[in-house]
C-alpha cells in the first residue's frame, strides 16, 4: 500500500458526514478529457464540477487510437485541440487551485474509436490476435512489450504533471476473446505449458466459451456439426437451387479457424469465391432492437475473403441474381423478408446466417428458408463443436484424441494464464509509479459484479488483496437503488469496511430522459445508498453528460458542503 502522505489521513477517521463539520469523501466524476479542447471548454467543466461540490476528476486523457490530451514524447496530441493548448496541463493547475484533485485516465485494453492512426497501426504485431489469426483492435495486454510500452506511458505523466493519480481503464480483455499471437503462443508454453495453437482449432471437435440463440428441430436442413448436448451448431439447407448456411451461435464472438473454413466452402460450392461480393443486411425492423450491425460487422466478414456491400431490407427483392447474403445477428426477420430471401434463394442464391433468427420462426417462409421449425433455448457457457459426419468436404475433421474434460483444462489455464498477464500490468505500473511519485494513486475502473469480471478477466480482487491498486472502482452502473443496494455484497466480501472499494453511479444513465430534478433526486438516492453502506466516497459517471441544469440541482441535493478528498492511507510501500 502507499505511504502515508495525505493530510487527510487524520481527517479521514471521519465518517462520511458529519453534522456541519468539513467531511472526508471521495467525490468524483470521469470526465471525457477530449471535451476541453481550449480554455473555456475546460472552464465550463471546471465550474460544473464546482457546482456539484466535486473534489476529484478522473479525466481521460490516453484512448482515442493511441492519442493523447497531453504532451507526451511517446503518442501523438489528438487532433482537435487548440493550437497551442495542453489540456491535461490545464486541468491540472485549474482544478488544484479549485481544490479538485485530477486523476489521469487511461483506456488500456480497447484501442478506441476514430479515424487518425496510431501505435497500433505502427505496431500490428501489438494488436490481440483472434482465433482465426486476424488481428483486432484491442491492445495485446499478454505481449510484454505492450505491457511495458503502456506502463512507460502511464508513468510519463506522473513524471511530467502534478497528477493525483494514474486510472486503469478496460483493464482487461473483450469478452472472453483470446489471444493466439506468436508472443503468446511462445509465452504461454514457456511459462504455463499451454499449446494456444491447438486451442484455434482448424479441425472439430473444437471447445470454447459460447452463446447462441440456437433454432431447433430441423426439418430439410442437413446438421453438419453439432454441440455436445445434441443441438445443431452448423447446418444446410438447399432450397431450390440454393442453399442456406446457418451458424447457429454467436460465431462473431468465438469464431475458431475451422468455422472459416466451413464458410468458405460452402460459400464456395455455392459458386462464390474468396474476393467476390456479399451483400450484408442492414436490417430496419432489426435495429429498433439489436441496432445496426451492418457497420460493426462489415470488417469482420472482410476479414473472411469477400467484399462486403449494404443491402437493406427492401433491397432483398433485388438483389443480383445467385448472389449470397449474410444476416448477423438477425432476429426479428417478419414473412415479408422471409419470403423474400426464400425466392432469392430458390434461384439460386445463397444466405449465411451467423446466430438463429430466432423470432422469425413462426412464420412459413423462415420455416421453409432455414429448414428448421422452432427456436432453441438461448445458452452460454463452454460447450464442445463435434461433426456429425455429414459433408466432411465443408467442414474439416479429425479424428485425433479429444476428452471435454481435458480441453475444459487447456481452457481453464489459458484463463488463468491471461489473467495474470493484466495483474501483470496494474503491478508494474504500481511499482513504477511508487518509485516516480509515491504520493501518487493507482485506481481501476473495474467490472461491479463478480460474473462480469470473471467474464473479462479481470481479477481486481486480486489487485485489491495485493494492494497493488490503492482503491477500486467498480462501474456499477443499474438505473435503481435498490440494483445498487445489491452490488455491496460482493464488494464487501472483498473489502468490509470498504476502505479500498469506491462505488460508481452511472448518472448519465439514471431517470434518463426525465426533467432534471427527477433525475438529481434518482442520483441521490444511489448517492445516499453508498453512504449508508459506508461508502468513502462516490465517482459518477460522466461530468460531460451531467448538464449545467442538472448539475445545479444535484450538487446541493447530494453532495451539500465542501469536502475533504478521501485517500486510503494504510501501511508501507510494494
Ligand atoms: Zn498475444
Amino acid at each position: 500500500m502507499k505511504g502515508v502522505i495525505a493530510v487527510s489521513l487524520v481527517l479521514a477517521l471521519c465518517a462520511p458526514l458529519c453534522g456541519g463539520q468539513a467531511v472526508t469523501e471521495l467525490r468524483g466524476a470521469w470526465l471525457h478529457g477530449r471535451e476541453c479542447k481550449d480554455r473555456d471548454a475546460a472552464d465550463r467543466l471546471l465550474d460544473r464540477a464546482e457546482t456539484l461540490n466535486l473534489n476529484s476528476l478522473f479525466v481521460l486523457v490516453f484512448a482515442h487510437r493511441g492519442h493523447a490530451i497531453y504532451r507526451s514524447e511517446m503518442v501523438p496530441m489528438l487532433d482537435g485541440i487548440e493550437e497551442g493548448f495542453d489540456p491535461l496541463g490545464y486541468l491540472v493547475e485549474e482544478g488544484h487551485r479549485r481544490g479538485i484533485q485530477v486523476h489521469a485516465w487511461f483506456v488500456n485494453g480497447s484501442y478506441g474509436w476514430g479515424r487518425q492512426e496510431g501505435i497500433l497501426d505502427e505496431r500490428p504485431e501489438w494488436r490481440a490476435m483472434d482465433l482465426r489469426g486476424e488481428r483486432t483492435d484491442w491492445y495485446d495486454l499478454c505481449h510484454p512489450e505492450v505491457r511495458e510500452w503502456q506502463t512507460r506511458l502511464m508513468c510519463e505523466v506522473l513524471e511530467r504533471y502534478d497528477v493525483d493519480g494514474v486510472h486503469f481503464d478496460y483493464i482487461r480483455f473483450n469478452d472472453r476473446s483470446v489471444c493466439t499471437c506468436p508472443s503468446c503462443r511462445r509465452n504461454a508454453m514457456a511459462e504455463a505449458g499451454l499449446d494456444i495453437g491447438a486451442l484455434t482449432y482448424a479441425e472439430l471437435p473444437a471447445y470454447g466459451a459460447l452463446s447462441g440463440n440456437p433454432l431447433a428441430e430441423p426439418t430439410t436442413a442437413e446438421v453438419l456439426a453439432e454441440f455436445d448436448d445434441g443441438v445443431p451448431a452448423i447446418a444446410l439447407n438447399r432450397v431450390g437451387a440454393g442453399q442456406v448456411i446457418l451458424l447457429n451461435w454467436h460465431v462473431r464472438r468465438w469464431c475458431p479457424s475451422v468455422v472459416v473454413t466451413a464458410i468458405q466452402r460452402a460459400l464456395s460450392s455455392a459458386g462464390v469465391g474468396q474476393g467476390d461480393r456479399v451483400f450484408l443486411l442492414d436490417s430496419d425492423i432489426n435495429a429498433p432492437r439489436y441496432g445496426r450491425n451492418y457497420w460493426r460487422d462489415r470488417p469482420w466478414v472482410e476479414s473472411l475473403g469477400y467484399r462486403v456491400e449494404k443491402t437493406t431490407d427492401e433491397g432483398i427483392a433485388q438483389l443480383p441474381p445467385g448472389s449470397p447474403v449474410v444476416l448477423i445477428g438477425f432476429y426479428m426477420m417478419n414473412e415479408e423478408i422471409a419470403a423474400a430471401l426464400l425466392r432469392h434463394v430458390e434461384a439460386g442464391g445463397s444466405a449465411l446466417f451467423i446466430d438463429g433468427p430466432v423470432f422469425a420462426m413462426k412464420h412459413p417462409s423462415a420455416q421453409a428458408l432455414l429448414g428448421f421449425k422452432r427456436m432453441g433455448k438461448y445458452f452460454n457457457d463452454q460447450r464442445a463443436l463435434l461433426t456429425t459426419g455429414a459433408a466432411p468436404q465443408i467442414v474439416p475433421s479429425s479424428d485425433r484424441p479429444f476428452s471435454i474434460a481435458a480441453e475444459a483444462a487447456r481452457h481453464a489455464l489459458w484463463d488463468e494464464w491471461r489473467k495474470e498477464q493484466v495483474t501483470r500490468l496494474v503491478a508494474a505500473v504500481y511499482e513504477r509509479a511508487w518509485d516516480i511519485r509515491p504520493d501518487a494513486l493507482v485506481t481501476a475502473a473495474v467490472f461491479y459484479n463478480e460474473g462480469g469480471s470473471e467474464g473479462v478477466l479481470q481479477d481486481w480482487p486480486r489487485w485489491h488483496r495485493e494492494g497493488i491498486c490503492d482503491y477500486l472502482i467498480p462501474m456499477s452502473y443499474v438505473k435503481t437503488p435498490e440494483e445498487l443496494e445489491k452490488a455491496f455484497a460482493w464488494w464487501k466480501g472483498i473489502d468490509p469496511d470498504l476502505a479500498r472499494i469506491i462505488p460508481a453511479v452511472g448518472a448519465w444513465n439514471i431517470a434518463k430522459g426525465s426533467p432534471p430534478a427527477e433525475r438529481a433526486e434518482q442520483i441521490r438516492r444511489q448517492v445516499e445508498v453508498c453512504r449508508r453502506q459506508g461508502a468513502r466516497g462516490v465517482v459518477m459517471f460522466v461530468l460531460n453528460e451531467i448538464d449545467d441544469d442538472l448539475a445545479a440541482i444535484l450538487g446541493p441535493a447530494a453532495f451539500p458542503g465542501k469536502a475533504i478528498p478521501y485517500r486510503p492511507g494504510a501501511a508501507a510501500g510494494p
